[in-house]
């Protein structure tokens, strides 16, 4: 291709910002034929009946733009979903809206709040995608930094930096790659801060039927006075075992909502058709998420298992698909060269905590993801107590 046209004009909206952690060490896991438990996605199949219906509705002809909003049908699948486990009534007219995946939906509540200027918490260590969706539109991060083990979030802290300019709060829980969940008392505690401040909520909760040892998801539509200015972001990736369909979805009070839709429209206009029709029919049956805990935990369990057996220490994994490792006992390296080593040299990709602070932190830990076939873990495990 021929030479960029360059001048003063293009100034990077992203200067400091390079291809994800994710992608990174995917795409070395694949150039070392490692096993990858780096980036999260499922290596096992989804569900035969789901592929069915998909092929279904591709056939049946349902190949034209959806709905601004989504397609009806999984709009009310939805409401009928937040009713039943967080006592919620979404107006499935107003309050649900259908994105192209978890990501988008984040972009677009972001891009809806986000003013030059305003100030955005984001608890760290954080999923990627947040800071550089608040830069592109001016807005500055303010982090609140969260350590290993426990990574409790100390409230007072956060009262401490809430001013004037505070446009947003982002919660993600289950949190990636802490594995952490909120209690009731951090919710009371969120609920008491915002109260007469401008701030809303972004919460990012697509993992929130990924959770164990029978914990209860506490999403922010279970509590009135946070829904009344939060945005909830959810993800069919991680309930459908599909991340590469891109689908999922935000609820926000109707007001919000609106706001939400003047840019979703211009964003995608609307996501996947024959998906869309094809997930409201298979949500009929609940079990498909309401398995999901069990399903999860005895992948996670199995790894822990194993691990009990090697050098690396196994913090607890309450929820999401992932397990955080420290491997203080078998290496001094920083995070990232561990991870790369760990993928180069012994055939296992993982991600290095690290990659999700803004400034260094290191605390000897990886992120291994369970969301694999029971021969991947086993293999896995297998490397892993050899270090
Ligand atoms: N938020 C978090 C915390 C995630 O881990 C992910 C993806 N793994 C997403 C959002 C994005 O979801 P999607 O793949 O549906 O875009
Ligand atoms: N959410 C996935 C993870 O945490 C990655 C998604 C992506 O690659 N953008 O691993």
């Amino acid at each position: 291709m021929t030479k960029a046209f360059q001048n003063d004009f293009l100034k990077s909206k992203l200067p400091s910002t390079s291809v994800s952690i994710f992608s990174q060490m995917s795409t070395l896991a694949e150039k070392h034929q490692a096993l990858n438990l780096s980036q999260g996605f499922p290596n096992y199949p989804t569900s035969e009946q789901l592929i069915g219906l998909v092929d279904h509705y591709l056939r049946k002809g349902y190949n034209q733009y959806a709905p601004m909003p989504g397609v009806l049908a999984l709009r009310e699948r939805i409401s009928e979903k937040v009713e039943r486990l967080y006592n919620c009534q979404a107006d499935p007219e107003r309050e649900v809206t259908i994105t192209s995946g978890g990501t988008q939906a984040l972009f677009t509540v972001i891009a809806t709040l986000v003013n030059f200027g305003d100030e955005v918490i984001v608890f760290e260590p954080a999923y990627d995608s947040y800071a550089p969706a608040v830069e592109i539109f001016g807005g500055k991060v303010v982090p609140i930094r969260l350590v290993a083990p426990n990574f409790d979030i100390d409230w007072e802290e956060v009262r401490a930096v809430i001013n004037d300019n505070t446009k947003l709060i982002i919660i993600n829980n289950p949190n990636n790659p802490s594995t952490k969940t909120l209690k009731k008392e951090d919710l009371e505690a969120l609920e008491a801060i915002i109260q007469g401040s401008n701030a809303f909520i972004l919460s990012d909760e697509v993992y929130e039927h990924i959770i164990f040892d029978g914990r209860k998801h506490l999403s922010m539509l279970a509590y009135p006075k946070l829904l009344e200015r939060s945005f909830i972001v959810a993800s069919f990736g991680k309930l459908l075992h599909t991340t590469g369909w891109k689908l999922g979805y935000a609820i926000a009070p109707a007001a919000l909502m609106a706001e939400f839709r003047k840019v979703h429209q211009f964003n995608v206009f609307s996501a996947n058709t024959p998906i869309q029709w094809a997930i409201a029919d298979y949500l009929k049956n609940a079990d498909h998420y309401l398995g999901l805990p069990d399903f999860f935990q005895e992948k996670r369990d199995l790894l822990v298992t194993g691990l009990a057996a090697s050098r690396l220490e196994v913090l607890p994994s309450e929820g999401t698909y992932f397990l955080l490792v420290n491997y203080k006992q078998i290496s001094d390296s920083s995070e990232f060269d561990f991870a790369r080593q760990l993928t180069i040299e012994n055939g296992l990709a993982t991600i290095p905590v690290s990659a999700f602070y803004s400034a260094p932190k290191e605390q000897h830990l990886l992120r291994l993801c369970f969301a694999k076939d029971k021969d991947t873990l086993d293999k896995a495990i297998e490397l892993l107590q050899k270090l």
